[in-house]
């Protein structure tokens, strides 16, 4: 078996477990590969392994990538995303997990009414604060979903990056966090908020354990990236 399998099947079974754990069914939680560094021959092996979903930090190597892999694969857009890349990744992206702003859920609105697309749209929350993260901040969240400007793609949850250095307890916190405030926004302004993406390589079993639905997985599937290649 290619390592690439039997690392997609060790962190599979690490999902069934958490959500087992969690008294969670065993279809709660959706597995993104992150591909971000990797080449469409590595990511190759992640699809015939049966993943389609994938994700990328930036719309530029997306661009490179979305011609070489099959039509059914779903592209994550995970990382910041900048006002001038917006139509990039909203005729290319299934979902975007990094809308931080009114400016930016106003342009990707317009442009995909433009485009015909309806990508699914996840708000990015700073939970744990840091000055150097992207991400709105918890008490924003409200305006942006109870101001929002009419347009095809939806709002279907929240999106979070817990910091490299947290704790394990500290992880439970940020998370529950954000699984706080999703139940919150619900109740209040009425919406459905049903995906949260959160878990990484080294915290994902702790995300599910708080209530992920989509946790964004890379090095523990790919190996250690060189960012030296794309950079
Ligand atoms: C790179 C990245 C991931 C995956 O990180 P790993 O630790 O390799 O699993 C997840 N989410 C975002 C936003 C990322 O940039």
């Amino acid at each position: 078996m290619h390592i690439i399998h039997s690392n997609i099947k060790t962190v599979q079974d690490k999902i069934q477990c958490a959500l087992h754990k969690a008294g969670r069914q065993p279809d709660d939680a959706k597995l993104l590969a992150v591909t971000k560094t990797f080449d469409a021959q590595t990511i190759s092996h992640a699809y015939d392994a049966g993943l389609r979903m994938f994700g990328e930090n930036k719309v530029q190597e997306l661009l490179t990538k979305v011609p070489i892999l099959p039509q059914d694969v779903q592209w994550h857009v995970i990382g910041h995303l900048q006002q001038n890349k917006v139509r990039n990744a909203v005729v290319n992206a299934a979902c975007i997990h990094s809308v931080d702003s009114p400016q930016l859920l106003e342009r990707i609105q317009r442009i995909a009414a433009e485009e015909n697309k309806s990508p699914d749209l996840l708000v990015e929350v700073n939970v744990s604060a840091e000055e150097s993260k992207y991400g709105a901040k918890p008490d924003d969240v409200e305006d942006l979903l109870a101001n929002q400007p009419k347009g095809p793609a939806q709002i279907r949850g929240l999106m979070t990056v817990a910091p490299a250095d947290a704790t394990e307890l500290e992880l439970h916190h940020i998370f529950a966090k954000l699984r706080i405030l999703r139940d919150k926004l619900q109740t209040k302004l009425n919406i459905q908020l049903p995906e949260l993406s959160m878990g990484m390589s080294h915290d994902f079993e702790i995300a599910i354990e708080e209530g992920a639905t989509i946790v964004r997985v890379g090095s523990a599937i790919f190996g250690h990236r060189d960012y030296s290649i794309t950079h």
